[in-house]
């Protein structure tokens, strides 16, 4: 069959490199989509083709072989023509087909479905489904390109694709440690999400560029100086600050243009890694360094593979200066991240070296053998890229960057303080998490709170995030008195429980209470409240239901209005009544001798969930029957429910109980 390619792939992609097969196999692609793509047209007028041609380009760029490529050319074809995967299949193999049907199935995500609080579809596609590295890197790529001609698409739909590049797709480049690509992806999300402060930013860089570059060439004159004294041989260049990352320190930071502006910056490439450390020692020698901001990404590199010496120091004139010193291969890493083991791929770039020094790289091959096990692909990737910083969701999908094995609390101080101050349990992926547990990448993570639930001491001890720490002193200060009135009471409980407990509460609670406790699988410290309309007893089945800030309602299992609450399957949990003490009485009733009454008395014992051990019955001469039970009870409430039902019992003339 015969495909027409209606633009030339040769202006995207340079074909002299490739073999005969490749070039062929590139040009069929081409021809394949350009059909299928025909009567396509994109917003701007152009031809539909133009865009996967971009792609290809890039991914030629990146280094990518023959069959990334067009994967590349085609990764559109599925999702928006009559083209069906069995025929990619077809006509191109296994390889290229399963390329194409990964980039479908992360397209398919979209912010509507985030917003239909369908996080874990987010997770599952980017982090389960996807269980080759190439299947992200063609979708980035195809993301840049739909993101550099956003302006064609009407308002509110280019800030809703924006708002989604700057949720997912860029931080999951910045894992990969393609900074290039997170760059682009956070500027141009910029651009839509705040069209005014990226015009403001942009008017003022423009202003302020001649100052900046004069100031960087004088810092330039000093190290070249310098460096031509001990025979160092680098490359020293300014470094304008991304404009999404001037946005952040100005919200985060409440900081303005000016003090931003007054912050200049430069990157020295060096040779070697020895003359990594010689160029500080240099730079520390002429301008003294702040201290605490002197960072050794050299010797201990960023899980994102980066890899770099960073220092601050007071420059020229005064002026705060900032440095970043690495050799040529850590900055390919740092600008192109994963991405960069495809350019450096042996045959093309000799530079297998790179693979030695880098165990992110043999990992990487060890990923690739490992390809038939996709979980255990995705667990390596994700040990190996996302560790010092874990990646979560909210219920409804945005997602909350925290440190290393942050807790739910520090999530919960995350959302809201008044969140933090009120929590007092959390789901973690549907499951009930106790507050200490440390969080992974991609958990969905809903936050319980109380009314009456308040941070405790021992939160100190488990948080993360110095964020989580202030506010929680904060708390204990803003409430000292108060707490120290709470411990003094605490204590008094501690030691005449019974007295205070009858203060408190009700004695049919506190019969409850005392024999009682509500378990929450593997969760003790869980605020549960025995639901009012069904009143369940302890004995009963139980089911519980997770209320939206009032802690666990416990319903009798087969309570209606439990089962008519919407979300009661999403939300319904598995409570257990613990037991604390399993008790064997002896109880002897004396009861006037009658036909019907061992059925009565053994219906009592079975509606109140006791088991009978032993059973007796002895008729005695003056038309009395005594009845020797050993029953098992669970609790004095089941035992006070039990005699109170032989009591009601006709002809019943006593009973004792041991
Ligand atoms: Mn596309």
């Amino acid at each position: 069959m015969e495909y027409q390619a209606v633009l030339d792939i040769k202006d995207f992609v340079d074909l002299s490199g490739f073999n005969k097969q490749d070039v062929s196999l590139i040009k069929k692609a081409c021809a394949f989509a350009s059909t299928a793509h025909e009567s396509q047209k994109r917003l701007s007028g152009e031809p539909f083709i133009i865009h996967p041609l971009h792609v290809a380009g890039m991914l030629f760029e990146m280094g990518f072989d023959a069959e990334v490529i067009a994967a590349g050319l085609l990764h559109d074809t599925v999702e928006d023509t009559g083209i069906t995967l069995e025929n990619l299949k077809r006509q191109f193999g296994q390889e290229i087909s399963n390329l194409v049907d990964g980039v479908t199935k992360i397209s398919r995500i979209r912010s509507e479905n985030i917003k239909q609080r369908q996080a874990e579809n987010i997770r599952k596609m980017l982090f389960s489904m996807v269980n080759d590295i190439r299947i992200i890197l063609i979708k980035l790529t195809d993301k840049l390109h739909n993101m550099r001609t956003l302006e064609y698409l009407e308002k509110g739909k280019a800030q809703r694709i924006a708002k989604e590049t700057l949720d997912i797709y860029a931080p999951l480049a910045g894992r990969l440690g393609m900074a290039r690509f997170k760059i682009e992806l956070e500027d141009l999300s910029l651009k839509y999400m705040n069209p005014g402060f990226y015009n403001d930013l942009k008017s003022y860089v423009t202003q302020r560029k001649e100052v900046r570059e004069k100031y960087i060439e004088k810092v330039k004159l000093i190290l070249q100086k310098e460096f031509a004294k001990y025979n160092i041989k680098a490359k020293i260049m300014g470094r304008a600050k991304h404009f999404y990352s001037i946005y952040k320190k100005m919200k985060d930071k409440e900081k303005t243009f000016d003090e931003i502006f007054d912050l200049f910056a430069i990157r020295i490439i060096a040779g070697t890694v020895k003359e990594c450390y010689e160029i500080m020692g240099v730079v520390h020698k002429l301008w003294i360094p702040f201290r605490g901001r002197f960072k050794d990404y050299v010797a201990v590199p960023k899980s994102n593979m980066y890899r770099s010496l960073h220092t601050t120091v007071i420059g020229p004139e005064g002026k705060t200066l900032e440095v970043q010193i690495r050799t040529h291969k850590m900055n390919m890493i740092a600008e192109e991240g994963i991405s960069a083991h495809w350019a450096y791929k042996e045959g093309k770039k000799n530079l297998s070296g790179i693979e030695k020094e880098l165990t992110w790289l043999r990992k990487l091959k060890m990923w690739k053998e490992n390809m038939d096990n996709p979980t255990a692909f995705m667990e390596d990737l994700q040990k190996e890229l996302l560790e010092d910083e874990i990646y979560v969701f909210t219920p409804k999908g945005d997602v909350i960057e925290l440190p290393i094995d942050s807790t739910p609390i520090d999530f919960a101080y995350r959302i809201h303080t008044e969140i933090g101050n009120h929590c007092f349990g959390a789901m973690v992926n549907d499951r009930i998490s106790p507050l200490r547990n440390s969080l992974h990448s991609c958990d969905v993570i809903e936050i319980l709170t109380s009314k009456n639930a308040t941070p405790g001491r021992e939160w100190l001890d488990v948080i993360k995030t110095s964020h989580a720490r202030h506010k929680i002193r904060a708390f204990f200060s803003k409430h000292e008195t108060k707490e120290e009135t709470h411990k003094q009471r605490d204590q008094t409980t501690k030691d005449t429980p019974r007295a205070e407990k009858k203060e408190d509460r009700s004695v049919k609670e506190k019969d409850y209470q005392d024999e009682f406790k509500l378990r929450v699988e593997g969760e003790k410290n869980v605020q549960m409240y025995l639901a009012q309309c069904c009143n369940p007893h302890p004995g009963d089945e139980i089911t519980g239901y997770i209320t939206r800030g009032k802690g666990i309602t416990v319903h009798r299992a087969n309570c209606k209005n439990l089962k008519a609450i919407k979300d009661y399957q999403k939300r319904k949990i598995t409570v257990e009544w613990e037991e604390k003490t399993t008790k064997v009485y002896s109880v002897d009733i004396v009861s006037k001798d009658r036909s019907g009454l061992l059925m009565e008395i053994t219906t009592a014992i079975a509606n109140t969930n006791a088991n009978i051990v032993e059973l007796h019955m002895k008729a005695s001469q003056d038309g009395l029957v005594k009845a020797a039970f050993r029953i098992q009870i669970k609790s004095s409430y089941q035992l006070k429910l039990f005699l109170k039902d032989i009591k009601a019992i006709p002809d019943v003339k006593s009973i004792d109980f041991r």
